[in-house]
This record gives structure tokens, sequence and C-alpha cells, in this order.
């Protein structure tokens, strides 16, 4: 998919909300996505039901500056988050948020994910980690959850939800889901007593052989990044 802005980028967008909420990774008008456009970014409207997105209702700012937030559909009201990712991480071209259930029961823990299995791995690092809590929308939530971003490709965000991006929008959504798996493993087997995490090393090997892993482009290589 090539990230030129297009009635088929901006139904991309719409789709990968819908697909978010029909499997239940969330729910409502929860949730957001931007997708990196040239020197812009493609997101989607505030508080828009996603089975009422229209592609023309799909906003389109630019990376740089504050957006005019007077339109009938104003952006996302966390373009500030999506923005700040987006700049400070070239090699990425997705951002994607939502309330996944069981994510945002580790968040609300004030828990990071610790590596309780490989796939942690899959997020850039041993764990996936916690941002502290922030009001929704605000300029202190984007500047912490790009922090904790800059070396990972999830977070978590204390008693709000999560947070992935994606060097392809696909590979976005498909962290997303990830992600979503991952903390339910993790809450069930603290249900069942003390989880085992994997140590420092065997992280490094799994890192190593992700890099081997699947078709040419890894999962954490930015090659072919549209
Ligand atoms: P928007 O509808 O403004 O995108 O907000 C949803 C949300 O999840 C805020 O954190
Ligand atoms: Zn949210």
């Amino acid at each position: 998919m090539s990230n030129v802005d297009s009635h088929d980028l901006r139904q991309a967008i719409i789709d990968g909300c819908r697909w978010m909420n029909a499997s239940g990774l969330n729910q409502g008008t929860s949730g957001n996505i931007s997708v990196r456009c040239g020197g812009d970014m493609l997101i989607t409207p505030s508080g828009v039901p996603y089975a009422d997105l229209k592609p023309e209702m799909i906003c389109k700012l630019a990376l740089g500056v504050e957006p005019d937030l007077t339109g009938t559909y104003p952006p996302s009201s966390e373009w500030r988050f999506h923005q700040t990712i987006l700049n400070e991480n070239p090699d990425q071209s997705t951002v994607v948020h939502a309330h996944p259930a069981h994510a945002t029961a580790v968040a609300v823990q004030r828990k990071s994910i610790p590596p309780c299995h490989y796939m942690v791995a899959a997020f850039g690092g041993n764990d996936v980690p916690l941002v502290d809590y922030a009001l929704f929308g605000s300029a202190e939530l984007a500047d912490m959850a790009a922090l904790a971003l800059k070396d990972r490709r999830a977070c978590l965000l204390a008693n709000h939800g999560a947070i992935v991006t994606g060097e392809t929008f696909a590979r976005a959504l498909w962290r997303m889901e990830e992600l979503e798996n991952l903390a339910r493993v993790y809450l069930l087997a603290q249900t069942a007593g003390t989880p085992t995490l994997l140590t420092d090393e065997q992280m490094h090997d799994v890192i190593t052989a992700f890099a081997d892993y699947g078709p040419r482009q890894t999962l954490f290589d930015s090659r072919n990044s549209s």
C-alpha cells in the first residue's frame, strides 16, 4: 500500500478501525489511527463511530504544525501523540491507539509487561513499558508516550490503553493484536502463580533470531516501509 493520500488509504484506515472493533481489540469510538503521508499525516476524526466514517472525514494534518481544530470533523483528540511519535520515528509509518481490555487491565495495575513470552521482543526490547497517567489528549501524555516509544514499538498508557507503531500499516495492526494477546497471557499466568520470565540473554537471542524470521522484511526492518 502506497502512503499517498488517496481514497484507498483513507478507506484502509477506516477498515483498520472497524477491524479493531470487530475483533474485540477496541470498542465504541475509543482509539484512533494515523498514517504518515509525505510531510502530513492522515488521522481519524474525533468521536465519530467507526461505522459512520467516510474517507472524506479522515483528517489530513501537517506533521510540523498545530492543526486547525475548527472543522466539522476535528482530528482525534490524540493528534498530539500521533504527530510527535511520527515526527520522532521516521522509520515508522503508522500509529495505532486502542483500549484493548487485557492490555488496559495491565495498565490499570500500573505495570509494564515484562519478558513473560518471547513475543515481547516484537515490540523492540525486553518489555512493553508503561507510561504514567496523564489526561487524554494532553501534551504531557504526548511527550511521555513519545519518550517511551523512542526505543520500543508499543507502550501501555496508565488507566487508559495502549499505543503501537508500525513500519507499515499492516505491521501496526498486527502489533496491536499481538500486544493484546501478550497482555492476556501475562494476566492469565499471574492468576496461576508467579510467571517465570525470560532472561536478558534469552531475549537477546530472540531479537537476533527475529532478524531471520519470516519474509524478507523483518520485524525491525524499516525497508519497504510504505
Ligand atoms: P478520539 O475519538 O478523539 O480519537 O479519542 C478516543 C481516545 O481513545 C482518546 O484517548
Ligand atoms: Zn484512548
